[in-house]
């Protein structure tokens, strides 16, 4: 089983540890691989020195969450693309546009700081780890101005049937993450999309520290409830949990290069 999206330095301390080794031992199981995705600048030297612990069983990602556009400069960029090249890194993430709430960045800001990631990443022939949240018709621009063939990573994706379905037709080689939050018994919407996406373009992850799934609610979350996600996915796609297993391991290995 692989998590394919988590904050796994976060993650440690929300769950009340200071090691990873702690939380792992106090966890009943344990996904094979994570990848780890560091999206703040605070953020991005401890999940390389975390990532570089443990190199037998995680891969990291990194860009500017586009909650943090307006920490998006030249300097970070050039720690960006230098980062790209560290043997462990696998992807440019996560990053893209989100319009929840109030105090949001200023879209045109955010719009700006996601395309100059995305050239970036296409130019470097990187994996894309995309965020993208209330923002559809801006976001499906952008990601028709990625390069045929590009890989993208849709991240914990929560929203609706007919973006999903717009998104999988275009030439991207695009697949789809899917979190604890299809497990929650109010998002019967989002199981329906898991049913829309082939098996061999869905991705299973538990973005931690967040949403937990049934029947951790309340806790925090970490890479070993992936398990309860994959077994819902398995349940909606009508194959086997191990087929699962199989089928979104193969595909997080072949998008991540790993
Ligand atoms: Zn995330």
């Amino acid at each position: 089983m692989i998590d394919s999206h988590c904050h796994l330095s976060g993650t440690v301390e929300r769950c009340g540890f200071s090691t990873l080794e702690e939380l792992k031992a106090s966890a009943e199981r344990w996904p094979e691989w994570t990848v780890d995705c560091g999206c703040e600048v605070a953020e991005i030297d401890r999940t390389v020195a975390l990532c570089e612990a443990h190199p037998e069983s995680m891969r990291f990602a990194v860009g500017i969450h586009p909650l943090e556009a307006e920490s998006y400069c030249d300097e970070v960029e050039a720690t960006l693309v230098r980062l790209m090249s560290h043997p462990l890194c696998v992807a440019w993430g996560e990053i893209g546009l989100d319009l929840h709430g109030d105090g949001v960045p200023d879209l045109a800001l955010q719009i700006e700081v996601c395309a100059r990631q995305f050239a970036k990443a296409a130019e470097l022939g990187k994996t894309i780890t995309v965020h993208a949240r209330e923002a559809d018709e801006h976001m499906l621009l952008l990601l028709k101005s990625l390069p045929t063939g590009q890989k993208v990573h849709l991240h914990c994706y929560t929203g609706g049937a007919e973006f999903l379905r717009e998104v999988l037709a275009l030439p991207l080689d695009l697949c789809v993450g899917f979190t604890g939050a299809i497990t929650f018994p109010k998002n019967e919407a989002l199981r329906e999309n898991v049913e829309i996406v082939p098996l061999e373009r869905i991705l299973v992850e538990t973005d931690s520290p967040y949403l937990a799934p049934v029947p951790h609610r309340g806790r925090p979350c970490h890479p070993g409830y992936v398990f309860d996600t994959a077994r819902v996915v398995a349940e909606r796609k009508g194959v086997s949990f191990e087929e699962i297993d199989r089928a979104t391991s193969a595909t997080a290995r072949r998008l991540y290069g790993f």
